[in-house]
């Protein structure tokens, strides 16, 4: 070591230590994590802030806390690609999702195979998404749920089906159904539903062939990919005055000059010039709302089972001090014990019968 760099370390421990006797350690604590990538820090959390559900920031910058989890399995939903922990919610976002599984039974949709919410405190993520950082996103698949519980293994590596031709940007008429159309106009008349987001492809065949109220046309919006899954996105929630609100939709159902823009040449052109960097993997905590430090560092509830929504309308669990669940012999089927919330009860109205019923995960934070 250089006699600089001891020296200069020297004084660092000097200057920690006048501020640890002000008081000041949080304020180095501070400026330590803010060097470092915010999607490696919040990518990291394995659990979410245990504290009040709020939402801070955007939806492309911001984090959140109180966040809840989607069980892995219910009566009508199948959670996909559990390795990403990606299953966590604000509570209003996993009720929506629960609630729009079971209504959309009613309309021919088996269930739904959900993707993507969010990590546990949000933030930017290590892979994908812009969004999905302040708890109100989630990815749904165009991908019926099949009649059956999926391995782990077959959702991590089921492929995702596209339902758009990726050259003339129309849907693929025999991968359409009107089952898809009443899914989306389903997920867009729940009020808290703000937007929607579809490939082009899919927006125009909803333009061409919805008939009656087409109202709610007007919260399904084109965008880039979005060809195998959609995307549900709801309002800042009553206790989040850090949340920032997206501007409103245009008036109108959206069939019109902005949609034929999609079917130019301009949106699929390929960038010139240098590749810049994306802003999920450039952002530290800096360019974060400063409330994000408190849920990054806020403590984290007692496992797993404790913050995964119960479902059926209930209130979610308490984030804090909640009981741990009654201990699950390794391999036994889980089927609907009283005390034990989570993952079993969501299964409590399916015969149970020979399917194999996942645990929830270790409980390491
Ligand atoms: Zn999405």
């Amino acid at each position: 070591m250089t006699a600089f760099f001891s020296g200069f370390l020297g004084k660092a421990g000097r200057l920690l230590m006048a501020a640890a006797t002000l008081g000041l350690v949080g304020l180095d604590i501070q400026s330590a994590s803010a060097s470092e990538l915010a999607k490696d820090l919040f990518g990291g959390k394995k659990l979410p802030a245990a504290t009040a559900p709020a939402s801070y920031g955007f939806y492309s910058k911001g984090c959140f806390s109180g966040g809840v989890a989607i069980a892995t399995d219910g009566p009508t939903w199948q959670a996909m690609r559990l390795s990403r922990n990606r299953r966590w919610g604000h509570p209003k976002m996993i009720a929506l999702i629960e609630k729009l599984s079971r209504e959309a039974t009613r309309d021919g949709w088996p269930g739904l195979l959900v993707g993507d919410i969010s990590q546990p405190r949000g933030g930017p993520m290590l892979t994908g998404h812009a969004s999905h950082q302040i708890g109100l996103d989630a990815d749904i698949w165009l991908t019926p749920m099949p009649d059956r519980r999926l391995s782990p293994t077959e959702r991590e590596n089921m492929s995702a089906v596209s339902v758009v031709n990726e050259k003339t940007h129309r849907v693929i008429e025999k991968r359409w159904t009107p089952a898809h159309t009443r899914l989306l106009e389903r997920a867009a008349s729940y009020p808290e539903v703000e937007r929607i987001l579809v490939n082009p492809g899919i927006k125009k065949k909803l333009c061409d062939t919805v008939t009656g109220d087409r109202s709610w046309l007007r919260k399904v919006r084109p965008f880039w990919g979005h060809d195998y899954h959609f995307h549900v996105r709801i309002g800042c929630q009553p206790g989040s005055q850090g949340c920032k609100e997206q501007d409103p939709t245009p008036r109108g159902d959206g069939c019109d000059k902005s949609l034929a823009w999609w079917f130019t040449e301009e949106p699929w052109r390929p960038a010139t010039g240098p590749a810049k960097p994306r802003a999920r993997d450039i952002m530290t905590m800096a360019s974060l709302p400063k409330q994000c430090l408190a849920v990054l560092n806020a403590p984290s509830p007692v496992n797993e089972a404790a913050v995964t929504y119960h479902g059926k309308g209930g209130a979610p669990t308490a984030v804090v001090a909640a009981p741990e669940p009654e201990a699950v012999a390794p391999g036994k089927p889980v089927i609907s014990q009283p005390g034990v919330p989570a993952t079993a009860n969501a299964f409590a109205p399916r015969p149970s019968g020979d399917i194999p019923l996942p645990r929830p995960r270790p409980t390491n934070n």
